[in-house]
């Protein structure tokens, strides 16, 4: 038994404005990183790594704020964060505010399993990316007209958080990640993201932090999360998953309906997450319009992939 699923972030593009090539490209890249991800589970390889190959995959594809395709900071460059853990031990490896690193996923997962630390950022995290042989890149790399137009209608505002502004035509967020367990009983999830369009003042969202973003624990799931980075932190709410299950004997269904749908939706904290327990069961729950995801369903033995 395996299973997998992963997101491309909650902040889609609105339906009225997703024409059905455009919707067709965004299926397709997710259906793409699923694949990377699951032929690694499906030769019996690891869930730690299957996460990665997944989210490097959606770090690689300019549609997804991460990696390749993450938006502008106010300063007009590029600032990426991301987290990795291992349900088995439940070990965490994170990074924030990386400049010139092509794949943030890759590093959080050296320091996991290399360092005897679970957090290196900015300038510290490079040099320990340098260290370890990781290839860097300049800020251009990250350069992409859409989301430098994006930029350019909100960078002369005060304003970094979630919005609705029809000039956007897209909400200033998103966020990718993966979770994944393997044939031998293991969980791992991973996230990766841009952070906020505009964001300022070495702003960083719950993506690098474990239990916000982002964990994995072989006793319950593996949840990786998107949406209003604030509140995810705030609401520690891929822990609180866990904990819901572990002491309260909630289903994963129950525990991520309860959390996303009534807690977070009260407090107008916009999102959505991704979680597979330890059965293999998986849920898929946002409050947000959409959400870019897609999973394996094992039972009907083929690649789901949905926005809306
Ligand atoms: N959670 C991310 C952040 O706050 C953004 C997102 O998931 O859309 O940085």
């Amino acid at each position: 038994m395996f299973s997998i699923a992963i997101h491309g972030g909650a902040g889609t593009l609105s339906k009225s404005l997703m024409d059905a090539q455009k919707g067709k490209e965004y299926l397709n890249a997710l259906e793409q990183a699923l694949e990377a991800g699951k032929i690694i589970l499906e030769k019996g390889g690891a869930a730690l790594d299957a996460v990665e190959a997944a989210v490097v995959a959606l770090e690689d594809c300019p549609l997804f704020n991460a990696g390749k395709g993450a938006v502008f900071n106010h300063q007009g460059e590029h600032e990426l964060d991301a987290s990795i853990m291992d349900g088995n031990g439940s070990k965490g490896g994170s990074v924030a505010a990386l400049q010139h690193i092509k794949n943030p996923i890759r590093l959080a997962k050296a320091i996991l399993q290399k360092s005897a630390h679970v957090m290196l950022i900015g300038d510290g995290a490079e040099q320990f990316a340098k260290e370890q042989g990781f290839e860097t890149v300049d800020q251009a790399y990250f350069y992409n007209e859409f989301r430098y137009q994006q930029w350019q209608e909100i960078k002369d505002e005060d304003r970094f958080a979630l919005d609705h502004s029809l000039a956007i035509k897209e909400q200033k967020k998103g966020t990718v990640g993966a979770v994944a367990l393997d044939m031998h009983g293991n969980l791992a999830a991973a996230t990766s993201t841009g952070g906020m369009t505009n964001k300022k003042w070495g702003r960083v969202g719950d993506t690098p932090i474990i239990g916000a973003g982002t964990y994995a624990n072989n006793a319950t799931c593996a949840v990786s999360c998107t949406g209003h980075g604030e509140f995810f932190i705030e609401q520690v709410v891929a822990y609180d998953v866990h904990c819901l299950m572990l002491y309260k004997n909630f289903s994963l269904q129950q525990a991520t309906e309860y959390i996303v749908l009534d807690k977070l939706k009260k407090l107008d904290a916009e999102g959505g997450l991704i979680a597979i327990d330890n059965k293999g069961n998986c849920s898929l729950v946002f409050n947000s319009e959409g959400m870019y995801r897609a999973h394996f369903n094992a039972d009907e033995q083929k690649i789901i992939t949905a926005i809306y």
